[in-house]
């Protein structure tokens, strides 16, 4: 399955950890990945003195089902050194969420594809439409780049 992630950090080395989190996430079996270019954004409605983040969007291929997926962003993220219990929003080393999964869609407690959020941040759509730019977001009736370019 085609498969599209976001990654994020704001704490510690930022390209450090976003490298080191797309390394396990190909150890790990993810194949074919195409990252984008990194962009700074300002954090939003996070704790006061966060710093800013580091995101960028990723593509590739996923053989498992979608839950083991969210479950390997987790473990990474944990490896990563992102503590479970902490403030909501506060400062992480990295957040790895998952943005797409094929055409599918998923409306569960722990587990929403889309993202719930990809389609009102511009730091998610923007490198998500560099690296997929055709593809066709479920349950919307425009690709990646097309909404991108209304959102500007
Ligand atoms: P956020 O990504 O909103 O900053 P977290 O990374 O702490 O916050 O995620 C909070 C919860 O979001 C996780 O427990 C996870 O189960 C849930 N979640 C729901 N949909 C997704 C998704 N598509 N990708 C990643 N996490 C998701
Ligand atoms: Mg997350």
């Amino acid at each position: 399955m085609k498969v599209a992630l976001a990654y994020g950090s704001n704490l510690g080395n930022r390209s450090e950890n976003i490298t080191l989190a797309v390394d396990k996430l190909k150890e790990n079996g993810l194949g074919n990945i195409c990252c984008s270019k990194h962009v700074v954004s300002k954090p939003v409605d996070c704790p006061q003195g966060s710093g800013d983040f580091l995101n960028g969007a990723l593509t590739g291929e996923w053989q498992g089902s979608c839950r083991e997926l969210l479950d390997l962003c987790q473990k990474i993220e944990g490896e990563v050194g992102r503590s479970k219990v902490r403030e909501i929003n506060s400062p992480r080393p990295i957040d790895l969420d998952i943005l797409l999964f094929g055409e599918e869609m998923f409306a569960e407690e722990d587990l929403k594809v889309p993202h719930e959020r990809m389609l009102q941040r511009g730091f998610v759509m923007g490198p998500l439409a560099e690296v997929a730019a055709d593809w066709i977001i479920p349950g919307e009736d425009s690709t990646v780049g097309q909404y991108f370019k209304g959102m500007k």
